[in-house]
């Protein structure tokens, strides 16, 4: 608005300065009715209101007033002004007209000494509305921007906004898994560029998910399909992983019990001190633990520290082993050891003591003679079946385990007659009847000398425990799905207690009577191993006074 003032005070000055000359010659000599009528037909033309004043203050003349009714214009400030040799300019209420003007005022000069002053003035209602011509046309051209600047920048956005929303979308079905699915194509370069990247990202993504996918997979493959069992424990002693292995050495559930603390997930003292001595320690720690259920089984414990790659402690990691079965066979191997060598040491201490004797010649005459060689004899014997028996039972066993053994389908009959024809003598000496009964027809698949073999031992108990006349039955016969070969006798029969380890190596019921007989205690192993080579089973009946009935149970052919 200042600017506009200014504005139209210089317009003023100017048609003022334009009057100037036509006043100036009305004003010498003083013409005050032409100066009235100038201003009055000026002023309606150029829509301003020009008053002329003298020194003196009075006015000459006015375009809208008649100046004789004027007041003296002498205290007006811009005329003041004016006559003090400037130009003046007030903007105020007309105190003759009643409205508001913008006056400005200019002397004129006659003669060294200024003559009169010209005023000219418009309302300031004019410039107002100017003003507000102006602003409406600024506001209405500012609107019409903001419209097209509103309609363009939706345009520009929508061409954003779109494909970036289906970007979002996109990102949204990859982070669901759809990841190899591409991103949607879009003209505007900076948004393909962000695409591209993002989708190189998901690939990337995908690429590694997959490869911890794949090394947890591996992982997961190994523990389970080890045989020892594998446990893992943070540094409390809590459970993190256990491998079906363990869960099953130790009977419990591996998903039920990680998290959970050792002493509440396994229930095995030793086990839980061995945890937390290898926590404790810097050393590995390993050592045989036991376990007292299910038959006290033999645990062989290796514990480590569990470290990340920055070398911080995370836990312990303990391999665990079922040597059960290993200190089970240790010790039948141990007990097998010193039996042999019990079996043997008793023969050879005999001959020893009959060779010294000889040696010394306490026995002056040969029936003394005779007699103690007869017993070196007698115990060289006892040694050579001992030894053939081990010889035979431990190459069939390893006939076995390299399966060697040759199986034939074969009619039973002539092997078990040829198997009796072999005990025949030493029951017609005792006075035992052997009586046979299998069909002519019955076969199965065997090896026959081993069978026979088989069959002969059996006979020969049957004879050798029964105290002399009686019956032995061999029968064969096809019964419950399998053939089944029983040699019963009618000897003093075997307690209960003493049938569950019959089959083991140098196992007797009366270790005396056994040797009296000639037993080695190795017969009827060495028919359990014949028979498991045959893919059967032994099976064996018996009571004190009622007899022993010993079956071999063969699968039919
Ligand atoms: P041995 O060489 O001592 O006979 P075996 O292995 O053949 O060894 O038999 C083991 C033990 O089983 C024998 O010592 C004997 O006590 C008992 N035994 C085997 N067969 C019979 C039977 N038919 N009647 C009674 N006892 C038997």
């Amino acid at each position: 608005k200042a600017l506009f003032l200014d504005r139209t005070a210089a317009d003023l000055k100017a048609r003022a300065l334009l009057m100037k000359a036509p006043i100036l010659a009305r004003l010498d000599p003083l013409d005050v009715e032409a100066i009235d009528a100038f201003c009055k037909r000026t002023g309606i033309d150029s829509e301003t209101r020009i008053t002329v004043i003298l020194p003196s203050g009075q006015v000459v003349g006015d375009s809208y007033e008649d100046p004789e009714r004027m007041d003296p214009h002498l205290d007006r400030p811009e005329v003041l002004d004016a006559f003090q040799g400037g130009s003046g300019v007030s903007v105020r209420t007309s105190r003759t007209l009643g409205n508001k003007l913008i006056y400005v005022a200019l002397p004129i000069s006659l003669g060294g000494s200024t003559a009169a002053v010209i005023r000219a003035s418009i309302p300031i209602s004019i410039v107002d509305e100017a003003i507000r011509t102006v602003q409406m046309r600024v506001a209405l051209a500012g609107l019409a921007i903001a419209l097209l600047a509103g309609i363009l920048s939706a345009g520009v956005a929508r061409g954003i906004a779109h494909p970036l929303s289906q970007l979002k979308d996109w990102a949204e079905s990859v982070a669901r898994g759809r990841v190899h699915s591409r991103p949607p194509p879009t003209r505007s370069k900076e948004i393909a560029g962000l695409s591209d990247a993002m989708s190189r990202m998901a690939s990337e993504l995908q690429d590694r998910v997959e490869t911890v996918l794949r090394q947890r997979n591996e992982m997961e493959a190994v523990l389970t399909s080890m045989v020892e069992g594998v446990v893992a424990v943070d540094r409390e002693g809590r459970i993190l992983r256990m491998n079906p292995a363990a869960s099953g050495i130790f009977g419990c559930a591996a998903t039920k019990v990680e998290g959970r603390s050792i002493h509440e997930a396994i229930r095995n003292t030793e086990f839980q001190n061995f945890v937390f001595k290898t926590l404790s320690g810097e050393s590995p720690v390993e050592g045989e633990i036991a376990v007292s259920s299910e038959g006290g089984r033999v645990l062989y414990a290796h514990g480590t520290l569990l470290r990340d790659p920055k070398g911080s402690l995370l836990g312990a990691l303990l391999v665990v082993n079922d040597v059960t079965q290993l200190r089970r066979l240790e010790g039948i191997r141990r007990e097998f050891v010193a039996n042999v060598s019990h079996e043997i040491r008793t023969p050879l201490t005999a001959i020893k003591a009959a060779v010294e004797t000889l040696e010394q010649g306490s026995a002056r005459d040969n029936e003394g003679r005779g007699r103690f060689l007869g017993i070196v004899s007698k115990h060289v014997d006892r040694l050579e079946a001992i030894i053939e028996d081990l010889l035979r039972l431990s190459s069939i066993e390893q006939d076995e385990e390299e399966r060697k053994i040759r199986l034939v389908a074969e009619r039973l009959r002539p092997r078990l007659e040829t198997a009796i024809e072999v005990c025949n003598t030493l029951a017609e000496q005792k006075g035992i009847r052997v009586e046979l009964q299998c069909p002519e027809e019955l076969a199965a698949n065997i090896n026959a000398p081993l069978l026979e073999q088989a069959v002969v031992n059996l006979l020969d108990n049957a004879v050798k425990y029964s105290e002399g006349g009686g019956t032995v039955h061999v029968r064969a016969a096809v019964q419950g799905g399998e053939i089944v070969v029983d040699v019963r006798d009618q000897g003093p029969g075997i307690t209960k207690e003493h049938l569950p380890r019959l089959f083991e190596r140098f196992y007797r019921v009366d270790k005396a009577r056994s040797r009296k007989l000639g037993g080695t205690g190795l017969g009827l192993a060495i028919v359990k191993h014949v028979v498991q080579a045959h893919g059967g089973r032994m099976k064996v009946k018996s009571a004190p006074g009622e007899g022993s009935t010993f079956s071999i149970h063969l699968p039919l052919p």
